[in-house]
């Protein structure tokens, strides 16, 4: 069976734990310093990218978020928990829905 990425749904745990078969074997050995470093160099590439093409920003949010789980994996952070433990439903400086902080 052929898997498009539209059928697939997954939470954010089950994409840091993909992540990690994929490749804690390496950012393990990488270190965090160096995969923080990565991380950095993709959230560049996708501040380029935000004036760029659709698929190059595509391209480039989904380098974020694999590094970001990836340097997750290495911290031993559960990134599903760390986020809506911060955002449960309501912005976590003025508690509310939707947020009335300041621009
Ligand atoms: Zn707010």
């Amino acid at each position: 069976m052929k898997v498009t990425p539209r059928c697939v749904v997954m939470h954010i745990r089950e994409f840091q734990e993909m992540m990690r078969q994929l490749y804690y074997h390496k950012d393990s050995k990488r270190g965090f310093e160096k995969t923080f470093e990565w991380l950095v160099e993709e959230v560049a590439e996708l501040g380029e990218a935000l004036t760029g093409d659709r698929k190059t920003l595509e391209n480039e949010f989904a380098d974020v978020i694999a590094w970001l789980a990836s340097l997750a994996n290495v911290m031993d952070v559960d990134l599903e928990k760390a986020a809506i433990t911060k955002y449960a439903n309501k912005c976590p400086k003025c508690e509310k829905t939707p947020c009335q902080c300041p621009v």
